[in-house]
């Protein structure tokens, strides 16, 4: 490809995201992955979730006169695509086994006469159909998105995928791009060899997400936990957050916990039934309930979803999975937050799960990875995006440890008490009940056994269980005590404790800070919250108000209307009318005519504007989709009025100066045509030419003749 054609892509390109997305500009790599597709390149984009992998498959489709075929095995995650297309003006559609056969036919149908230019497919129902598809079907490009199904070595692997070789077989001139979200090198070459990808361009994105903020939580009691999900969802009221679960039953608690406190939630697993599931999901997508307390089954099919916050109730099995699900949240870009409780009781039960999955070793390896991560005190991103083999050169200053800095302490003394205390139980003692020996509490359970008899019984009065609770877990962190996850959690002295033991230190520590006290007024269905928002917030509230309206009219979610981030950028802009509107990232044309008009009204509203919108407003919308290229029954159809208004509004437009291309509305013979019945017949010439061309059209030809004897006279 010449540099001349690179640059038109590249120009064409950046118009079609402005137009159907209302975005400015591409993210990093978007550009060049749409090039090399529009090249007849075949890649493989690795981008973590929410990186933007779908514009790069999707523009292909607007760029050229060939239709996209996307395969996907998550069958959920389609409809919430089409949906989010067709919301921007993108005929697409998809074809699998939750719609009925004659639902598919009728697709395929559109698909072969064009009037569907993006089509999602599952991977079984391509093979099925692949053969019968007739070569006078113009594709540009397939892409098989979340390749990594396609490889023994992903964490996912699906054996229907393996077969996908018969695109390249069948269709060798077509390019195809494999993208996925999962990193290692490993599977990334194997997808290339499975698919025989022919020379693939390898486009690996980065995997950071800064909008995202990281934290930790070491052993977090029950009250703690319940606590802080709490202040989550008081914290984003209006907004929904994911707990994530290890199993079944700790969701169905926490669910159970959050409802009794008058929060709106919903439990989803494994365990439930379709109907529920998909109740449950339902839910949670169109913003019904504050939050969901799932195990990992949930989050492939709500991809697309404002989260703004995810809380991992124990420890996920690992960093892929963990990176995945905490990507869930701040799609959009706009702020989120990822919390993880860990807990050493955690870590016995994912062992468990690792000694029965049949790949201890690697599984085994990648425990370790996570458990490293959670108990870090070096920047938490630094660390996740190492693992994906990304070097970040500087701290991230969005995660705990960045915001907290631990402050170094000579530990000698509590270290001593801890270890002695370790030694004189016989290692027969777990956490909490060492912690109780040293602060001396007086537990039945422990009073039994006799430890109240020994010589550290007591001797950290001084400190809290928290401050305790933390010193022991960077004890275990720089192998002075291990756990033995075997023994019900008992902490036992290392060779090398013995030897600090032994010698009396020395060892630093890094300082016990609290974490804030943070509000956690409970919210009870009784006494209602009184909340002080700001100017700021209420607008928002406003906003999402109003963009709540429109979803349930219109029946889609309201992430689909606009997102989080462009009712974000709204609060900053304050659009007044429709040419700001337009404006906001996110908002393309056709969400510009469809919505300016409610948002620009509350918007006017809430800064006190008294004065009403100007009525002539409809020639504006108009003029913006002629511009932008749809034609007459186009614009009547995007806006729910008639054609013979939309001629109407040419009419005045012309006869206003607004509009001087006239050549996508009427043809010159049709103009000629009706001047010159016009000239015969001046007062009926409307009736005669009714038959013969559309309602409306004579009279832009009136305005156009008239524009032209004006431009005459002026010239
Ligand atoms: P994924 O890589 O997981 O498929 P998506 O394609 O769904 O990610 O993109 C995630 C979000 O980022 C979507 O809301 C999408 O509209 C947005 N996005 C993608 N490209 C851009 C861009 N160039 N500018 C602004 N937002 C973008
Ligand atoms: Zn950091």
């Amino acid at each position: 490809m010449s540099d001349r054609e690179t640059i038109d892509i590249a120009g064409k390109a950046k118009a079609m995201l402005g137009r159907f997305y209302g975005y400015s500009t591409f993210r990093p790599l978007q550009l060049e992955i749409i090039t090399a597709a529009m090249s007849g390149h075949d890649s493989v984009v690795l981008m973590p979730t929410g990186g933007g992998k779908s514009i790069c498959y999707q523009m292909p489709a607007l760029l050229s006169d060939g239709v996209v075929v996307v395969v996907s095995p998550l069958i959920a995650l389609m409809k919430d695509q089409v949906t989010a297309l067709t919301s921007n003006g993108i005929p697409a559609a998809a074809v699998n086994s939750m719609q009925t056969e004659e639902q598919n036919r009728d697709i395929l149908e559109q698909l072969f006469s064009g009037r569907v230019r993006i089509l999602y497919i599952s991977p079984e129902r391509l093979l099925m159909e692949i053969d019968r598809w007739s070569r006078d079907l113009r594709i540009a490009l397939f892409a098989v998105d979340e390749a990594h199904c396609i490889s023994q070595w992903g964490h996912d692997f699906r054996p229907g995928y393996t077969q996908l070789s018969c695109i390249k077989a069948l269709y060798p001139g077509v390019p195809v791009m494999a993208l996925t979200a999962t990193a290692d090198r490993l599977t990334r070459e194997d997808i290339a060899l499975q698919l025989r990808l022919d020379n693939p361009r390898l486009f690996i994105g980065s995997f950071d997400r800064p909008n995202i903020s990281l934290r930790v939580m070491t052993n977090p009691g029950k009250t703690r936990r319940i606590n802080y999900i709490c202040s989550m969802i008081d914290r984003y009221r209006s907004d929904a957050g994911i707990v994530y679960c290890l199993s079944r039953k700790s969701a169905e608690e926490t669910d159970k916990q959050l409802s009794g406190r008058g929060y709106r939630s919903v439990v989803y697993h494994a365990g439930l039934s379709v109907a529920e599931r998909n109740r449950a999901q339902e839910l949670f997508i169109n913003g019904e309930v504050q939050v969901v307390c799932a195990t990992v089954a949930f989050g492939m099919g709500i991809d697309k979803s404002n989260i703004r916050w995810v809380v991992h109730n124990n420890m996920p099995r690992n960093i892929e999975s963990y990176y995945q699900e905490i990507g869930r949240a701040g799609r959009d870009g706009a702020k989120a937050e990822a919390v993880m409780f860990y807990s050493y009781a955690d870590i016995a039960t994912l062992q468990s799960f690792v000694d029965e999955s049949g790949q201890q070793a690697i599984n085994t390896e990648k425990l370790t990875r996570m458990k490293e991560y959670a108990e870090a005190s070096l920047c938490r991103r630094r660390i996740l995006l190492s693992y994906f083999n990304e070097t970040f050169d500087h701290d991230c200053g969005n995660c705990d440890v960045c915001l907290n800095p631990p402050e170094r302490i000579d530990g000698t003394v509590l270290v001593l008490k801890a270890l002695s205390a370790i030694v004189r139980v016989n290692g027969m003692a777990g956490i909490t009940m060492l912690i109780d020996i040293l602060r001396g509490a007086a537990r039945q359970e422990l009073i039994q056994k006799g430890y109240d008899k020994i010589k550290t019984y007591g001797a950290g009065r001084d400190l809290s269980f928290a401050e305790w609770n933390a010193y022991i877990s960077q004890m275990i962190q720089l192998g002075l005590i291990d756990i033995a996850y075997n023994e019900g959690n008992h902490l036992k002295i290392t060779a090398y404790g013995r030897r600090i033991l032994d010698s009396r230190g020395p060892v630093t520590l890094a300082r016990y800070t609290p974490i804030e006290r943070r509000n956690t007024r409970r919210k009870s269905a009784a006494e209602p919250e009184e909340i002080q928002l700001s100017p700021a917030e209420q607008l928002l509230e406003l906003l999402k108000g109003v963009r709540e309206n429109i979803a349930k009219k219109e029946q889609v979610p309201p992430y689909i209307v606009l997102t989080d981030k462009a009712l974000l950028e709204m609060v900053r802009t304050e659009p007044i009318d429709m040419e700001s509107f337009s404006r906001v990232e996110g908002v393309g044309e056709r969400k510009t005519v469809k919505y300016w008009k409610p948002f620009v009204t509350a918007i006017r509203k809430f800064k006190g504007i008294r004065d009403k919108l100007g009525t002539g407003m409809s020639q504006e919308e108009t003029l913006l989709l002629l511009n932008a290229g749809y034609d007459v029954n186009a614009i009547a159809e995007a806006k729910g009025i008639k054609p013979i208004t939309v001629y109407g509004h040419i009419a005045d437009l012309i006869s206003n100066d607004k509009l001087s291309d006239f050549s996508s509305v009427i043809t010159r013979e049709q103009y000629l045509r009706v001047m010159e019945v016009a000239k015969k017949n001046p007062d009926d010439f409307y009736t005669i030419l009714a038959g013969e061309m559309p309602a409306g059209l004579p009279k832009v030809a009136v305005a156009i003749s008239d524009f032209l004897l004006r431009k005459k006279c002026n010239s």
